[in-house]
């Protein structure tokens, strides 16, 4: 085949790729990865298996793209990244052509290939990045709408800045753990609206927050603005994201001061950096903007994604039921604008930082992002199979988010986020 784009949708692999599965070679995202026989090391993810670059790079299969030696035999991605986005699209387009059914290189070289291929049900699969700083933005219109609905005026939900400028706070990068990973529910303050002062226990609306975080691969200059039409020149691509939230710690604490230990406790974060160039087939126009932004908050052209993001809910000993279906299409300011206003005033951007949309709701009820908002509040329980209800999330329950892209037979998954609730340590 004479393509040489990698998201041509005709491509083929030599490694079998299942029906429906998320990596096929036109995704071909990052990750980190360890065996009972090897520390961790970079691969990027083909069908059922992972690649070893460490092994592709050690046999010469990525000769010719000055990459240094050992930069995947990392325990984080973050070396890479900081090469920059074109080295990253550079490296990808390279597996793309050792991958491609017609390229022998790699197919005919059973040593290389039987070494660098292994099967995902051996590995793990570890936090792709070391989080420097994680910024949490609030970019959904009608997540925003919901929760200013909910507890402030149903009538005019919305803050007179919301429309003027991507509003976000800075969260906590240490908690941030992996897909996999146990979170223990959170103790803390809590105070009811009839309580005349608060007590201290366990988390009782213990939510999700369904959002999807960009992660950053270049530094900015402290002092120096990114500007909006360069703004993603500095993200490596995408990855899902659940921003635990303990509603009623968060509702007593967050005067005037904002979000604290109601949302520091535990972030989800899903393996894979599903790179902006994986995406580019599925950009779409955001909702329009109105009033219209300041001029540095200014963009054009499809600068959304199409991907459909959904929430699975597993009880203990139960099964997996679909609770929310949302897509990151509906967010009201992208990317771009994030990273012109996060920088705006001269804070700077460092390799592995992830910036987190906010929760991730639609227009219908199906497609709300948060058990808060799916509930109302916990006045209206979800039905679930066998006859379980849920206003929040109750010990043994698992949360599986998952995410794709999808167009002429091509679908660019994210993989799994994935997080069960442990009781409270008392
Ligand atoms: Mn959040």
């Amino acid at each position: 085949m004479q393509t040489t784009n990698p998201n041509d949708p005709r491509l083929t692999s030599w490694v079998t790729v299942p029906p429906g599965s998320d990596f096929p070679i036109q995704n071909l995202p990052f990750g980190i990865f360890r065996t009972r026989y090897l520390t961790p090391v970079a691969c990027v993810a083909i069908g059922d298996h992972v690649l070893d670059l460490v092994c592709m790079q050690e046999n010469g299969f990525l000769d010719g793209l000055g990459l240094p030696p050992g930069i995947f035999n990392q325990p984080t991605l973050n070396p890479f990244l900081a090469m920059g986005r074109r080295k990253i699209r550079e490296v990808r387009e390279r597996i793309s052509v050792l991958l491609r059914a017609d390229n022998e290189e790699l197919r005919d070289n059973a040593t290389a290939r039987e070494i660098g291929l292994i099967p995902m049900r051996e590995v793990q699969m570890l936090m792709p990045v070391k989080v420097p700083n994680y910024t949490d933005f609030y970019s959904s219109l009608e997540h925003a709408s919901n929760v200013g609905a909910l507890f402030r005026d149903p009538q005019n939900p919305l803050l007179p800045n919301w429309r003027h400028m991507p509003v976000a706070y800075h969260g906590r990068a240490s908690s941030i753990v992996v897909s996999g990973t146990p979170v223990i529910r959170p103790r803390g303050q809590l105070k009811s609206k009839d309580d005349p002062s608060p007590r201290f226990g366990p988390t009782e609306k213990l939510d999700f927050e369904l959002e999807i975080a960009a992660v950053v691969c270049g530094n900015s200059t402290q002092g120096q603005p990114v500007p909006v039409e360069k703004a993603e020149e500095c993200i490596a691509g995408m990855l899902l994201f659940n921003d635990w939230s303990a509603r009623d710690i968060q509702q007593w604490e967050y005067v005037p001061l904002g979000p604290f230990l109601g949302k520091n406790f535990a972030s989800t974060l899903s393996p894979w950096i599903v790179t902006l160039d994986a995406l580019e087939p599925f950009r779409t126009e955001g909702p329009e903007q109105n009033p219209p932004v300041l001029p540095y908050l200014q963009t054009t052209g499809g600068c959304n994604f199409d991907i459909v993001l959904e929430v699975y809910l597993q009880p203990d000993g139960g099964e997996e039921t679909l609770i929310c279906r949302s897509n990151s299409r509906y967010l009201y300011w992208n990317l771009r604008q994030q990273i012109a206003h996060h920088t705006i005033n001269g804070c700077n951007l460092e390799v592995g930082d992830l910036l987190a949309s906010g929760t991730i709701s639609g227009p219908d009820p199906e497609s709300f992002g948060s058990l808060l908002e799916l509930t109302y509040n916990g006045k209206r329980p979800l039905k679930l199979p066998d006859n379980r209800t849920r206003t929040f999330i109750e010990n043994g329950d698992t949360i599986i988010m998952r995410g794709y892209a999808e167009r002429n037979g091509v679908r660019i998954g994210f993989g799994e986020c994935k997080g069960r609730i442990q009781p409270a340590i008392l």
